[in-house]
């Protein structure tokens, strides 16, 4: 028997199915019909999460080093394993220098956290963790899109409902930001933080690069980072800025970099801001938890460093760094900008003579001499590269015949190499140091150390080191239980920096439920020691030492395995040139051997066959074929 179908009564029905589902996870938003406020955390399952399971819930904090070597040696099978990132990838850190100026492309540096099976992904912040409810709170790193979708209205019209309603909402124009002729509703007090956002917006500069001697030479960078230090949970990130989550390409770009806006944003920031106000956290339960939420850059508090320095901590920090090289050459490029605009421009500092800083200036060294020399031979001359730091040896933590060959190696390479300097500020395209004066800069990269994220500085209930803040675990990397404002625990340090003491086993009281892959008793904050960590953690919580919780003699034996034991293999650092330091218990070396080692150790480190082939590959392409010069 055949059935009449009108297709306007299956949209009617595919709309109705739409708007149950809707209804059943958020009720409206009272003031106005295109936004939904979330149901308690409670009530509702995220889109990602699976079904009902009586497997124990493994949440995981952070998609690094610890958290996504975790993953990758966790017997999934055991858990609900869920992860908790803002990053949506795993990034090789030893290899993001080499991204940065081109040498690797970005896809061999990155591995995809959703690619793994039988793992719910949360595309999230953590902003809080609470222990005795074992409940964390999650602010997502996407802009929030909680709007109605209505399926029979095409996606053009329901842009034009936005516009028009936002429009009328803010009281301006979102295509030029001008006031609208009439009045922002007295009522609408959900939309405040948008319109004070537009406000701060229309004070920002002009669209016009600030104009010296009539050339464009805007230095201003101002960064609202979240993984800098000083800036903390969404609540702090500014109204109006543009997040890491949000950024979309070229304009995004202008934004952050001229602290202007394009017209097209004007909605998605007064979104952002309405939906900060609103407060678009969400919950998440755990049974078992594991806390790899690494660190956070360190500043010093230094007047100006957040506003005006590049960082270089992950993909994104890469990917800008790239597009400002790029941009100052083709900025500097401009056939009537003076030649002392052009030296400004060209002028690249690194800040911090650690082994990434060293990284950084080595392959920037390498760029230049290779592809900016062939394909910009007029402005080659006028780079220069300076690297500063506060100790009086670069690659200080290196036995001192090291430091001192990456020292003669740089000079030879024509890099200013500044040692005991201390600087006192940083102005957009100026950086001060007090034994010196105004060094102008181009591109400046600050590369001091780490400082603890907020927060593991915002946990309470477990112990952290007093100066470094970062949690405490026992020998199992279980974290240690404190009293709730008896959290801070001075420690010795240990008798060689770099070395931990093995020996000494950690009989204080910790949580069963709960693992840091941060600091115990020191460990030096490398790859290596968060690898180590991660893959020990996955044994004990695969059972290879014992089933967890089980109180039989047999798991009582396993106690001296779980015990984490760390033995370096070693350090190396990348100086440009072919060349390279590699330190080991065994033997030291330098030059074009060490430099092939520390090849062959990071293709093979990475975490997938794909990277593993990719690495080598991309090598080979920027050996034959020169690094890509386009900006994009
Ligand atoms: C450029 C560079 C080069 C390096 N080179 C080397 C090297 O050659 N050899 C070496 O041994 N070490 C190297 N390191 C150091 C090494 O990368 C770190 O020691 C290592 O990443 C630490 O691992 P982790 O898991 O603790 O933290 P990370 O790898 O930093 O991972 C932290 C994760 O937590 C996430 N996160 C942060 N806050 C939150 C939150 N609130 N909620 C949820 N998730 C959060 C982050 O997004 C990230 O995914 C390098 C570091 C850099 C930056």
């Amino acid at each position: 028997m055949s059935v009449p179908i009108s297709y306007g009564s299956i949209l009617r029905q595919l709309k109705q199915h739409h708007q149950n589902k809707l209804h059943a996870q958020y009720r409206l938003f009272s003031s106005t019909p295109l936004y939904w406020q979330k149901a308690p955390a409670s009530t509702i399952s995220t889109a990602t999460s699976k079904a009902p399971t009586r497997k124990e819930r493994l949440v995981v904090l952070g998609s690094g080093w610890g958290g996504y070597t975790l993953l990758k040696h966790l017997d999934k099978s055991k858990y609900e394993t869920v992860i908790v990132s803002p990053n949506t990838y795993f990034a090789m850190t030893p290899l993001l220098a080499q991204a940065a100026v081109g040498t690797l492309d970005f896809r061999a540096v990155m591995e995809p956290v959703r690619s793994n099976g039988d793992v719910t992904f949360h595309h999230a912040w953590v902003d809080a963790l609470d222990i005795q409810t074992r409940t964390l709170k999650l602010m997502p790193a996407y802009p929030p899109s909680f709007r109605e979708v209505d399926p029979t209205v095409s996606l053009q019209e329901q842009q034009h409902e936005v516009h028009a309603q936002l429009q009328s909402q803010l009281g301006r124009n979102t295509d030029n930001g001008e006031r609208l002729p009439h009045a922002v509703p007295p009522h609408s007090d959900g939309k405040r933080q948008a319109r004070v956002a537009l406000e701060e917006q229309s004070r920002a500069p002009a669209r016009i690069p600030e104009a010296k001697g009539g050339y464009a030479t805007s230095f201003k960078k101002p960064v609202h980072r979240r993984d800098v230090e000083g800036m903390s949970t969404a609540s702090e990130v500014p109204s109006a800025s543009v997040s890491p989550a949000t950024t979309r390409g070229a304009d995004d770009k202008l934004t952050q970099q001229h602290g202007m806006v394009h017209p097209d944003d004007l909605p998605r920031i007064a979104e952002a801001a309405m939906a900060q106000e609103q407060g678009r956290y969400y919950e998440l339960k755990f049974d078992k938890l594991v806390i790899a939420v690494g660190a956070y850059n360190r500043t010093f508090s230094i007047k100006g460093v957040k506003e005006n320095a590049w960082f270089l901590k992950d993909a994104q920090n890469a990917r800008s760094i790239r597009w400002r090289i790029l941009e100052t050459l083709e900025q500097a490029s401009h056939p009537e900008l003076p030649e002392e605009d052009k030296r400004k421009l060209l002028s690249w500092v690194v800040v911090g003579g650690g082994p990434t800083g060293a990284e950084l200036i080595g392959e920037i060294h390498d760029f230049a001499s290779n592809e900016i020399k062939r394909i910009f031979p007029t402005l080659a001359p006028l780079i220069k590269l300076t690297i500063v730091d506060s100790a009086g040896a670069i690659l200080h933590t290196f036995d001192e015949r090291l430091s001192q060959y990456a020292r003669a190696k740089f000079l030879n390479n024509r890099i200013d190499v500044r040692l005991k300097r201390t600087i006192t500020g940083v102005e957009p395209g100026v950086l001060h140091i007090k034994e010196d004066g105004a060094l102008p800069f181009g591109l400046l990269v600050w590369s001091t150390g780490i400082t603890s994220s907020p927060l593991i500085r915002s946990i309470k209930g477990i112990k952290k080191e007093k100066r470094s803040l970062n949690l405490l675990t026992d020998d199992q990397l279980r974290a240690l239980k404190a009293e709730e404002g008896q959290e801070l625990v001075e420690l010795a340090p240990p008798p060689k920096p770099g070395v931990p003491p093995n020996e000494s086993r950690c009989t204080e009281e910790a949580y069963e439920n709960i693992w840091a892959l941060g600091d115990w008793r020191m460990m030096p904050a490398t790859a290596q020691v968060a690898s180590a960590k991660a893959k020990h953690l996955a044994s004990i919580l695969n059972g290879e030492m014992g089933e967890l919780g089980s109180n039989s003699t047999a798991a009582a034996a396993y106690q001296d395995q779980r015990y984490f034991k760390y033995s370096s293999r070693g350090a190396m650092t990348n100086l440009g040139s072919s060349q390279a330091i590699f330190e080991s218990p065994v033997a030291n070396m330098t030059g074009r051997t060490a430099w092939l080692l520390w090849r062959g150790a990071y293709s093979w480190m990475s975490m997938s066959w794909r990277n593993r082939l990719l690495v080598p590959w991309g090598w080979l392409v920027t050996a034959t074929f020169g690094r890509d010069v386009s900006r994009f």
